[in-house]
């Protein structure tokens, strides 16, 4: 099988370092080769397997790996080792588990690479550069995409305005130029981007054509630098102005749909845990009284939480404490999340086909939006443990058990969600969700 350039993110590092995560909190679906492959493999209890279901199973997707009660896959072991992976190696594995934690998407002529960061190890920056994996990557995408990946069309830059990858790249570089600037907070940094995006959104089509963007980009970009000057921001600015009420509820209904993890052991769950989810949404919406509580994916449990010790000193928390200032713009934060646009910005695992169909400014502001979702939850975390201030542990967490769905959730690709996106941005919110919950 032929090798696939692809374009791979400079400042991230990724091992895998055995949580297992990955195989306890994902459906996996697998092809009819695949299935077939593993019924050769023979597998019978003395191997350790489940005997009392099918190791595979079909879906409306085609088959599946089938799930232990616990919610791990059939082929998990107490050691939190694949047994395939053990008996057979790594290559006779399904594609689905030998690629996570990489996405990869066509663009263009080329390939682009993402990581998902619900992966730990992936949150922590944990093991050698992405980069130093080319070969392993590229072998992965000659496996994963179809030989025609030139022909997926870039998605458009808002509705009814065609775009092309040649300047969506354009579009993108200066984004990251802006991101980059490790001397400004990442708040401004975001506000900056938001600005530019605001301004593009109001130019004709002919204005953003190839000839006239490289014009274009630089005189908005210095707009909008004018629109949130250095002075205005500081690191953990305390006097940001409190977003709209519906602003905060929009915002509260997206961190809830980011944070529902339906394991297999959960789909299956009957209709009281059902109704339970309705009410907690709800709750979300109305934004009184108690936080719904939340339960860990197992990944973050063991990563963030067992590892700490923190597990069994949760407490309730009310929806007003997490509007106070908790200290989220200090550099390690910063870092982090320069590190996570970096990654979803050079994947291009915001818009277009890996991103339900979204345009490039609808999914950039989507993107953005993880920003003050992914606070809220660290800030849910931090509060739950009894601290007034975010640690970065809180972050890493809430951005794991988030990124999950982004991109992934089927909740997210609704017409309502796209609706709320953009809503937000004609209330002009997002820029003020971004500035309260970064302080
Ligand atoms: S979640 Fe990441 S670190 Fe954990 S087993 Fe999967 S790839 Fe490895």
């Amino acid at each position: 099988m032929s090798r696939l350039s692809v374009l791979l993110p400079q400042l991230q590092n990724w091992g895998c370092h055995n949580c297992g995560g990955c195989c306890r909190e994902h459906q996996i679906t697998i092809t009819d080769a695949e299935h077939q492959r593993i019924e050769r493999q023979c597998w019978t209890v003395a191997d350790g397997v489940p005997a009392d279901r099918p190791l595979m199973v079909s879906s409306a997707a085609g088959w599946r790996l089938n799930h232990q009660d616990d919610g791990a896959c059939v082929f998990l072991d107490a050691a939190g080792l694949c047994r395939i992976h053990s008996k057979y190696g790594e290559s006779a594995k399904p594609l689905a588990c030998r690629m996570y934690p990489y996405a990869i998407h066509p663009a263009g002529s080329g390939l682009t690479t993402s990581l998902r960061f619900s992966c730990p190890s992936v949150v922590q920056n944990l093991g050698a550069p992405v980069v130093a994996a080319r070969v392993a990557v590229e072998a992965l995408a000659a496996e994963a995409v179809a030989a025609k990946q030139s022909d997926v069309a870039c998605p458009e830059l808002r509705a009814g305005v065609p775009f092309d990858w040649s300047r969506l790249t354009r579009l993108l570089a200066w984004l990251e130029r802006g991101l980059e600037q490790s001397g400004l907070p990442f708040v401004l940094r975001l506000q900056r981007l938001l600005g530019l995006l605001e301004l593009l959104e109001l130019a004709g089509t002919e204005t953003v054509a190839e000839d006239s963007l490289g014009q274009l980009l630089p005189a908005l970009y210095a707009a909008s630098e004018r629109a949130y000057p250095a002075v205005a921001v500081s690191a953990g600015s305390a006097g940001a102005q409190r977003p709209q009420r519906l602003a905060l509820t929009m915002l509260r209904q997206l961190a809830a749909q980011l944070l529902r993890h339906d394991t297999a052991a959960m789909v299956s769950s009957g209709p009281v845990r059902r109704l339970g989810l309705l009410c907690d949404g709800l709750r979300m919406t109305l934004g009184w009284g108690w936080v719904p509580e939340q339960s860990d994916p197992e990944s973050v449990r063991v990563a963030f939480v067992e590892r700490a010790g923190l597990s069994e000193r949760r407490r309730r928390v009310r929806f007003t404490e997490l509007e106070s200032v908790l200290g989220g713009g200090r550099p390690e934060i910063d870092e982090l999340f320069h590190r996570y646009f970096h990654v979803k910005l050079q994947g291009r695992a915001f818009c277009g086909p890996a991103f339900y169909g979204y345009s490039v400014i609808d999914g950039l502001r989507s993107l953005v939006l993880m920003y003050p979702a992914v606070l809220w939850v660290a800030r849910l975390r931090a509060a739950a443990e009894g601290r007034g201030l975010l640690e970065l542990r809180d972050v890493q967490a809430a951005l794991a058990t988030l990124d999950h769905n982004f991109g992934y959730s089927p909740v997210l690709a609704l017409a309502g969600s796209r609706r709320r996106v953009r809503q937000l941005a004609q209330l002009r919110q997002i820029a003020p969700l971004v500035a309260w919950y970064g302080r």
